[in-house]
C-alpha cells in the first residue's frame, strides 16, 4: 500500500512548551485511511488536520462501534524522537477491533504511518520535560445505517496533540474513592478493550467523585463488587509487605502497556510481584494492621499516580501520611527515563522515529 501525502499550506502558530495542556490542539496533519468490503483497507494518506463530514445516520454516532488508542512520542536527550512500545498499542488496538466487529489493521503498516506522520510534525513534538507528542489512533464505523448490525465501512485515523507535562504542579497524591453505586465493566464484555462507550459509561461516577472532593473512581469488579479491578481509567498497583500486588488480567480490566512495564521492571529487579484478585477487605485489613505502604495507578498519560488517600463507604484511609512513596517513585523515574532516552533501554522498549 502507498501512503500519499498532501501538504497543508497553512500552518498553525505552536504553543510555547511551557503552557501547554492536555488534548485541545492538534497538528497540522493528520492519517485517514478507509475501509471498504471489496477493498480492504485502502487509500492511506497524511491530510491537512480537518473536520470529519459524516452522515447523520454513520453508525459510529449512534451505536458506538468504535476503538481507539493512546500512546506518545518523546523527544529524547540528543533532540530525536521516539515511541515507547508503540507495537503494544497496535496489537491492542486489533484486540478492540476483534472484539467490536471492525477489521483488523495491518500493524506493520499502522506503525509505519504513525512515523511518517511525526516525521512530518517533528516540530510540534516539545522539548521542555515531562512534555510530549499524545498520539490518538482511532478507528469508527462508517455506513449510513440505523439498523443493528456490524458496519461494512471504516475510518481509521490518527490525530497528534502536543501535551503539557502531567505533574505540571509536582508529582502529588491523589485522593480516591471506592463507588458501589456504579460499576466499569463486566467479565465478557468489553472493558478489557477501548472501545468509546466504556468512557461514557464511566462519566457518572466520576463526577459523583469530584463533587465529593476525590479525583478519580476506584472500581470494583462488576459481579461480587468485592475485588479491585481499575482506578479511573489506570491501572491499580499495591504495595503489601513489600510485594507489589495488582488486579490479575480478568476479562474486565483494560490489559495496560504502563501496567506491564511496571510488572516487567518489578521482576527484573528482584521485587516480588502478584498478579491476583485482590478484595477492598483485604487492602483496609493490610492498612489496619500497617502492611499496606503504597497505592499507586498506572497509564500512558501520568505514568505513575501515587494515592495518598482512598475512601470507601464511611471509612477513609490515608496512605503513606500521603506522601510519595519510594516504590511510587522508581518506577515513575525508572519508565519516564527510558521514555525520554535518559537511560539506557535495558528492555528494548522505545523506537525510534527518525
Ligand atoms: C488506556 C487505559 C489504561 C492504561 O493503559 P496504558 O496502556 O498503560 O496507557 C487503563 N485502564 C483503562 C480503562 C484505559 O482505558
Amino acid at each position: 500500500m502507498q501512503l500519499t501525502i498532501t501538504l497543508a499550506d497553512q500552518h498553525k502558530t505552536k504553543p510555547e512548551d511551557d503552557k501547554l495542556g492536555f488534548g485541545t490542539l492538534f497538528t497540522d496533519h493528520m492519517f485517514n485511511m478507509d475501509y471498504a468490503p471489496d477493498k480492504g483497507w485502502h487509500n492511506p494518506r497524511i491530510e491537512p488536520y480537518g473536520p470529519l463530514s459524516m452522515d447523520p445516520a454513520t453508525m459510529v454516532l449512534h451505536y458506538g462501534q468504535g476503538v481507539f488508542e493512546g500512546l506518545k512520542a518523546y523527544r529524547n536527550k540528543e533532540g530525536g524522537i521516539q515511541l515507547f512500545r508503540p507495537r503494544e498499542n497496535f496489537k491492542r488496538l486489533n484486540y478492540s477491533c476483534r472484539k467490536l466487529c471492525i477489521p483488523e489493521v495491518d500493524e506493520g503498516f499502522a506503525l509505519e504511518a504513525l512515523k511518517e506522520l511525526i516525521k512530518l510534525e517533528k516540530d510540534w513534538v516539545p522539548a521542555a520535560p515531562g512534555t510530549s507528542l499524545y498520539i490518538r489512533p482511532t478507528i469508527i464505523a462508517t455506513d449510513p445505517f440505523l439498523g443493528v448490525r456490524a458496519s461494512h465501512t471504516y475510518r481509521f485515523f490518527i490525530i497528534l496533540s502536543p501535551v503539557g507535562a502531567y505533574y505540571a504542579e509536582g508529582f502529588n497524591p491523589v485522593k480516591i474513592m471506592v463507588t458501589r453505586e456504579h460499576v466499569r465493566a463486566v467479565r465478557n464484555g468489553v472493558g478489557d478493550t477501548k472501545t468509546l462507550g466504556n468512557y461514557a459509561a464511566s462519566l457518572l461516577a466520576g463526577e459523583k467523585a469530584h463533587a465529593q472532593g476525590y479525583t478519580q473512581v476506584l472500581w470494583l469488579d462488576a459481579i461480587e463488587q468485592r475485588y479491585v479491578e481499575e482506578v479511573g481509567a489506570m491501572n491499580i498497583f499495591f504495595v503489601i509487605d513489600d510485594v507489589l500486588v495488582t488486579p490479575e488480567l480478568s476479562g474486565s480490566i483494560l490489559p495496560g502497556i504502563t501496567r506491564d512495564s511496571v510488572i516487567r521492571l518489578a521482576r527484573s529487579w528482584k521485587m516480588k510481584v502478584e498478579e491476583r484478585k485482590i478484595s477492598i477487605d483485604e487492602v483496609f485489613e493490610a492498612h489496619a494492621a500497617g502492611k499496606l505502604t503504597e497505592i499507586f495507578g498506572s497509564g500512558t498519560a501520568a505514568v505513575i499516580s501515587p494515592v495518598g488517600q482512598l475512601k470507601y463507604e464511611d471509612r477513609v484511609i490515608t496512605i503513606g501520611e500521603g506522601k510519595v512513596g519510594p516504590v511510587a517513585r522508581k518506577f515513575f523515574d525508572a519508565i519516564m527515563d527510558i521514555q525520554y532516552g535518559r537511560s539506557p533501554d535495558g528492555m528494548g522498549w522505545t523506537e525510534p522515529v527518525q
